[in-house]
Formats: structure tokens, sequence, C-alpha cells
């Protein structure tokens, strides 16, 4: 399904007109399918089936309809600070289908989670076992845990978005590996579950996951050789996205068929932590045309969307699709230019030396591919308000997030007495 298609010359979200909701709650504005959210999920749920429970990531969009929706689906959540642990739980997802990743957990953090009661614990190191075992001694619990490995497998994707290699702070270090498993035989607070790895994001192929299984399998046949009561395995997060022509998206399918060759006959529950994939194509970030503006060799177009709203472009280089509201022909006679926000920074770009839409003052343009990892990295840099967020289904549509209010900005501020 198409959840952004063009209907006589106008940019929808499903059936409703961009350009009317642009009227309705103001620009910039971030627009959600829900059909194409619920379907993404469900693409993952029927590919893997009843032995996967699908944790969506909630960093990717932490938003709280956005997972109340997941919940409602059945997703649990992976989670990894205390904030979105509170956040996931409050929409409506049950505890036993919250994870906790990360690479630093706090006491208070871990002491929450147990208070909670969630699924696992994802264990990157030797000391977060042991903080993790005093807590629970101190809690009179056992603590449910799945060890993080790093399987050192190389991940075509953005460096600051690749974790599976053995240089990065992500895993439990090879070196800890015998530790690890020393202090889990010898602690009766603590309950080795299985294993579980996240390789890295983006990844457009499936050959990476492939090796990280056999990886994985290695471990996992390890741990039951030395009676370790094992149950889950946790599979990291999910398949790349299309955000540029020529991209293609990997087959779900084929990636459930990878990980039941390598995994299928150990007779485990499967994690998956997928974020990207879920919400990333489900949404966009809708603009307005400032002005143009032509300085020295260059053309630039301001809208009033910024590197605050969508980090993506400055933090990674990433490629966002552009397209008008009302169609402007054909995309190869489009002027190169630049697309940029009103931020005092010249790493304020959306896109970057690229065909943009002849638009002018008060055009409407759509920035494709934004649900994932674009909210959640707003902030208010230049004291911008956090944008507005709004939810279609059909013809139907609301907000799902309130305009932020300038007094909003200082609320929580104090003067110097
Ligand atoms: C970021 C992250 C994910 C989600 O990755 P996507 O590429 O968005 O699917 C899953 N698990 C962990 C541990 C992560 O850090």
């Amino acid at each position: 399904m198409d959840a952004f298609p063009y209907n006589q010359g106008e940019l929808c979200a499903e059936a409703v007109k961009l350009g009317d909701l642009a009227t309705a709650y103001g620009t910039p504005l971030y627009v959600y399918s829900r059909t194409r959210l619920l379907g993404n999920y469900r693409a993952y749920a029927d590919a893997f089936g009843a032995r996967a429970t699908i944790c969506y990531a909630v960093k990717a969009n932490p938003n709280g309809a956005i997972l109340g929706e997941l919940a409602k689906a059945g997703a649990g959540a992976d989670v990894v600070s205390g904030g979105e642990m509170a956040r996931a739980h409050r929409a409506g997802v049950a505890p036993d289908k919250i994870v906790f990743a990360g690479v630093g957990k706090t006491a208070d953090e871990l002491r929450a989670g147990l208070a909670l009661g969630i699924r696992q614990f994802n264990v990157e190191s030797l000391a977060e076992l042991r903080l993790l075992a005093d807590i629970a001694a101190q809690m009179g619990r056992i603590a449910p845990l799945v060890l993080r490995i790093n399987p050192d497998v190389h991940a075509p994707t953005h460096a600051k978005i690749a974790t599976g290699k053995k240089d990065n702070k992500f895993g439990l270090p090879k070196s800890e590996w015998r530790p690890a498993i020393q202090f889990l035989l010898d602690n009766r607070h603590l309950r080795l579950r299985g294993l579980g790895m996240h390789i890295g994001s983006q990844l457009l192929t499936l050959d990476p996951f492939a090796q990280a299984y056999a990886v994985l399998r290695a471990h996992l046949v390890e741990l039951r050789a030395v009676g370790f009561a094992i149950d889950t395995v946790d599979l990291g997060g999910g398949i790349g996205i299309v955000y540029q022509a020529g991209q293609v998206q990997p087959d779900l399918m084929a990636l459930a068929a990878l990980a039941q060759q390598h995994l299928g006959d150990l007779d485990l529950h499967w994690i998956l932590e997928p974020g990207r994939s879920i919400i990333g194509d489900a949404g966009i970030l809708l603009t307005r045309v400032i002005s143009r503006k032509h300085n020295g060799e260059k053309d630039f177009l301001v809208v009033d969307a910024a590197m605050n709203d969508l980090l993506r472009p400055t933090l990674y280089q990433a490629y966002h699709h552009i397209l008008p509201v009302k169609a402007m022909g054909d995309a190869a006679a489009w002027p190169l230019g630049d697309l940029v926000g009103p931020v005092c920074e010249t790493g304020d770009y959306l896109a970057q030396d690229r065909p943009l839409p002849p638009a002018h003052s008060g055009d409407l343009l759509a920035i494709m591919g934004a649900g994932a990892y674009g909210a959640s990295m707003a902030s208010t840099y230049n004291s911008r308000p956090l944008v507005a967020e709004a939810m279609v289904d059909g013809a139907r549509h609301g907000l799902i997030r309130r305009r932020q209010q300038l007094a909003d900005l200082w609320a929580d501020e104090m003067a110097w007495a």
C-alpha cells in the first residue's frame, strides 16, 4: 500500500490531503500513516509467527499513540532507558514483552526494570552483570537476562549506526565471555535466558544477518552444553527501508527462513527489535517554503523545518526524498539546490546538491521516510518548539502530539536567586 499517494496532482497521507493537514495543524508537521505502521508490524508478525515476539524499538519513535497502536496489535517493546520503559508500559505494552537493552543502564534503571517485572535485560558487560546481581539480591528477585554478544560481522551501513564490529562499544567483549558464564553459573539472583545481538541499522542485504545468526548459534549451543536452561534468542533490530530510488528492501520471509535455518532446531523463543522498518516509511515531515535564495553559485530553498526537527541529514549525511505537495512535473527537469532550514548552522540542511522542486514561498514540501529517528531525535535548538505530530487512518486524522508552546521552552528554568 502506498501510504503517501498523489491524488489528482496533490500529495496525500492515505486519503487526506497534506494541504488540509497543514491548514489544520500548521507546519512543520510530522504525519504518520496508521495503516502503514500496522502493516509494517504485521509483516514481521506474519513472517516470524508465534515463535517470535516483535519488540518495537521505542527509540525509533516513542510517541505514545504509536506505541499504543502497536501494543494493541500485540507488539512488545525494546527500550534503552528508564524513560522509554515507562513510556512503553504507560502505552499498554505488557511488562513480559519489554526487553531492556543499552550499554549504560544505571542502577536506578535496573531497579525499575526489576520492579516492573520486564521480560529480560540485555546485558552487555561483566560489570553490568555484577550490578544487576547485587540489585536483584537486595530486592529479593531473580533477574532474567540475555547476554548481548558482539558477532563481529561487517554491516554495510553508515559508520554511526553500525554496532556489530568488535571495535565499537556494543556487546559483551570476547574476553568477558568465560568470566560472565562463570559468574552466571555461580549466582542465584540471575537467570540466563539466552543470547542477543544487534548488528546495526539500515541493512539492505541479509548476508550480515546470516553471518551473525551462525555466530549466535555456536554460542547458544555452548551455553546448552554448559548446562544453562536457555529459552530465548534476541535477533536484534530490523531490516533497512527504502530511502531512495534503486534501493530494495530485503524480504522478511527470507529473513525468517534464515533464522529458521540457523536457529530453528534449537527450540527457542525469538525476539526481534525492529524500529526503523516499523515506523520509518510510515512517516513524513511536512514543511512550508519560506523563501528561495541564490548565494554565490548555489540555489537554496529555505523551509520552516530544520535540523532540530530532523537531524538525520546533518548527523548521518542521510538521504531523504523530497516531494512537492502540489505535483511539479518531471523531477529530471528540476534545478539543483540545497534544502535548508532557518537554524544558524552550516550543517543545517535537509537535502544537498539535488534536483529540488521549483517551489516558491508558501508551497508545501514533504520530506519522505522521516517516521523513524525523526521526531525522536528532535530538539529545541535555536528555541524552536518541538514540532506537532499527526496520525492519519483512511480519511480520519488527528494530532498525536500538540505543537510545543513557546512557554514550554522555559517552563523548567529557574531564575538565579
Ligand atoms: C537501535 C536499536 C534497534 C532498532 O534498530 P532498527 O534499525 O531501527 O530496527 C534494535 N535494538 C537495539 C539494541 C538498538 O540499539
